[in-house]
């Protein structure tokens, strides 16, 4: 046993997945939450709902010392609607997401996305910062929320900030938060007259297996004239990616099919692909082609 830590809160001692000793702490606020992590390091990961942690134990691609868990931190939790934005706290579900009064009326495209996302044991189960956090590239919720400009809370020891999402994830499952940092909420601007958005996936839903490809598409129309376009891609790259250059191809145009082709065809070269058991990398060019027009045209319906 290390030396007594200074932080209170439930503690206790068992084995993990496959049988390692691990300290499972319950820390009651987000100040001592951090704190407790900071102080354990690299020894220590946090836990939301678990649904990418355990596979990870199991597998044994991560095996921490401590596991730090988020579920008694109410800061954490709710869906509000202040200022001009949605802020959605890291441990909300995707059923809080399909359910919650405030998404249906400023962000309904978040329903896009809960939409393809697992099975309802999952979807009860994961969160939002777990999805972010874990910076897995097939990660639903990331095109999505990149294509909306979100802006991430991270929690430290020494108070708040807000990174924009677009400069959160690292190379491949990496991001910027280091130990003693939590993603406490995301942040999304309200949807503003003439703005649409959308996602579109694309997976072998009857293995309950994640995305194949994904894409999300926004757009702001005004006066019938697109002034504003942006493309974000999943399961084609290292993380999930915000596709350079598609403004250039639709500003000033109005939208219309010939140049959401051409935008796609953008997205489609800034891909990265890898073949694997659930696709190759040419099919998956192709769907993030077919998928990111697609996702345009809905994005155009919704910005009437
Ligand atoms: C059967 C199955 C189906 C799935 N289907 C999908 C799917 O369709 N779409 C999809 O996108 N994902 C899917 N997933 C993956 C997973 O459910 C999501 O990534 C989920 O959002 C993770 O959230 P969690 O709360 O369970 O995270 P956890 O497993 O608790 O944590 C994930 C990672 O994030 C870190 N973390 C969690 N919260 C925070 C925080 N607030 N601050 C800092 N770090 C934090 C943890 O330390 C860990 O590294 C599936 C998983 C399973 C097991």
């Amino acid at each position: 046993m290390g030396p007594a830590l200074r932080v209170p809160g439930l503690r206790l001692e068992g084995k993990d997945a496959v049988g390692r000793s691990v300290e499972y702490h319950r820390p009651s606020s987000l100040a001592e939450a951090c704190e407790l992590l900071h102080q354990l390091g690299d020894a220590a990961i946090p836990l939301a709902g678990g649904t990418d942690v355990v596979v990870d134990l199991r597998r044994g691609t991560k095996a921490p010392k401590h596991l730090v868990s988020l579920a008694d931190l109410s800061a954490l939790r709710g869906i509000s609607l202040s200022d001009g934005a949605l802020t959605v706290g890291a441990l909300v579900t995707p059923t809080q997401l399909e359910t919650s009064q405030e998404v249906a009326s400023t962000r309904p495209e978040f329903l896009d996305a809960v939409g393809v996302f697992g099975t309802p044991q999952v979807r009860n189960r994961a969160t939002v910062g777990g999805n972010l956090c874990t910076a897995a590239s097939c990660a639903d919720l990331s095109p999505l929320l990149l294509v909306l400009n979100a802006r991430v809370t991270v929690a430290t020891p020494t108070g708040s900030r807000e990174v924009p999402l677009e400069e959160f994830f690292g190379d491949h499952r990496s991001t910027v938060l280091e130990p003693g940092h939590l993603v406490s909420a995301v942040s999304v601007p309200s949807r503003a007259p003439g703005e649409g958005a959308a996602y579109e996936a694309f997976g072998l839903r009857a293995a309950n297996s994640i995305t194949v490809a994904g894409a999300a598409a926004y757009l702001r129309m005004e006066e019938g004239l697109c002034t504003g376009a942006r493309v974000a891609l999943g399961a084609v790259s290292p993380c999930p990616l915000l596709v350079p250059g598609v403004e250039e191809v639709l500003v000033g145009t109005e939208a219309g099919d010939p140049n959401l082709e051409r935008a796609a065809l953008a997205a489609a070269d800034a891909a990265e692909p890898l073949s694997d058991i659930r696709g190759t990398a040419a099919h998956r060019r192709e769907l993030v082609e077919r998928l990111t027009v697609r996702a345009f045209q809905v994005a155009r319906g919704r910005a009437q």
